[in-house]
């Protein structure tokens, strides 16, 4: 069956929005993609029909929050091929990282260790690993990247020694749309014992993840970013490393018994779940799993990378303008500079044409040091996005490089 990009569109409401009075093409994904009706049907139908507090009521309509909620669970856990237990919900990458670096590494940290990420990490997984480092005496070091955008595997390999005691990498990078060897990065830090956290934000809505196959110890992922809704994502934490972690949070919901002499807690997930959860965030997660499958994460890959073949060659006659990225299988991401021109100026210019992209420096100011700039115009693809959002980008900056030479 072929890819029938305008029934994908006619999913998302959005879409049929006019800004600025011009048609939009939407290209900002990176930063968070628009949500099908299905999804917000789900959302909708939840507080229309069975809203209420889960866990701690006998009440039908408690009881259909918690059937679903957890029903939501089951099916996040399957789409991943992680176990329920393994699935620990979370307001996204940022807090799933967070509790890593707390619950997990800190307490394993000491003065001289040291955690090894690369250089094209998200600040999201830099500043955490910085704030326990700090604390501990630890060290952060980052593996450089080569100018294509790609990870210096050696140079990666040259950093893991026996001070090494934890691995954080991102998947899928936010600014290049670099595919990093998580696999290879995997088996390397495994041979020495060494626990990898694996960065999947931008990774999830493009290729298939298989948690259980690809033995990394701890995934993360945030729900906007994959057509669900924003403020929700998960930590797909390994078992015995989840059973082995303290709580993070207290509260409600993560304890067995609470004395004022001591208390117990909950097994995983729950120990890591303090507090009322986003019920709606977890039944709209569930409801774009099953969009996403109903089209096939295959199709929309084929689908995206054709469009950024397409894409990569309609800006090469965009006069001064250079790919920052151009590794060899990279996702649907590009980002450039203009030379002579101000990143924010063609952002402004392209919105004003009803182009939406991002500029700046994407929460990755190492990188944009690496490549010594300060930030680039960034386009960024989803399931939805046809060759007339192509075309009206690459007019749009045709205008806009005009614009701001004359
Ligand atoms: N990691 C990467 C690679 C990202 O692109 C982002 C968001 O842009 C994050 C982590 C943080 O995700 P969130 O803000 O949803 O927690």
């Amino acid at each position: 069956m072929s890819y029938d990009v305008e029934r994908i569109r006619a999913d998302f409401p959005i879409l049929k929005e006019k800004v600025r009075g011009k048609r939009l093409a939407y290209l900002d994904n990176a930063a968070t993609t628009q949500k099908p009706r299905a999804v917000i049907e789900a959302i909708t139908r939840y507080y229309e029909t069975s809203n209420a507090n889960v866990h701690r009521a006998v009440h039908e309509l408690a009881e259909r929050a918690t059937t679903q909620y957890e029903g939501a669970r089951d099916r996040i856990a399957k789409f991943f091929n992680a176990q329920r237990e393994e699935v620990v919900f979370t307001r996204g990458s940022t807090e799933a990282i967070n509790l890593v670096a707390y619950s997990f590494l800190r307490p394993r940290l000491k003065e001289g260790d040291e955690i090894l990420l690369t250089g094209m990490e998200h600040h999201s997984n830099i500043v955490p690993w910085q704030l326990i480092a700090a604390q501990c005496g630890a060290k952060v070091i980052a593996a450089p990247v080569l100018e294509d955008g790609s990870l210096d595997f050696d140079g990666w390999r040259a950093r893991l020694n026996e001070r090494t005691r934890f691995v954080a990498v991102v998947h899928v990078s936010n600014t290049l749309g670099t595919i990093n060897p998580v696999t290879e990065i995997i088996a390397e830090a495994k041979q020495r014992d060494i626990p990898v956290l694996v960065d999947g934000a931008q990774a999830v809505a493009h290729l298939k993840v298989d948690f259980a196959a690809l033995g990394a110890d701890f995934y993360t992922l945030s729900a906007h970013k994959l057509y669900g809704p924003t403020g929700f994502g998960c930590l797909m934490g390994k078992r015995a490393r989840l059973d082995a972690m303290p709580p993070w949070h207290g509260g409600g919901d993560m304890i067995r018994t609470v004395s004022f002499e001591g208390s117990t807690w909950a097994e995983p997930p729950y120990r890591f779940e303090a507090g009322t959860p986003d019920m709606a965030g977890a039944i709209g997660l569930a409801a774009a799993l099953d969009y996403v499958e109903g089209i096939g994460l295959g199709a929309i890959a084929v689908h995206e990378h054709s469009l950024l073949l397409e894409a990569t060659h309609a800006l090469q006659d965009i006069p001064g303008l250079q790919l920052i990225g151009t590794a060899e299988g990279k996702g649907g991401i590009l980002s450039f500079v203009i030379q002579g021109a101000n990143a924010q100026d063609v952002g402004s210019l392209l919105d004003q044409q009803g182009v939406a992209v991002r500029t700046g420096h994407h929460c990755t100011m190492p990188l944009m040091a690496r490549f010594g700039i300060s930030a680039t115009i960034r386009a960024s693809l989803a399931c939805y996005n046809s060759q007339e959002d192509v075309m009206q980008l690459h007019s749009a900056l045709i205008k806009s490089t005009r614009l701001l030479r004359m």
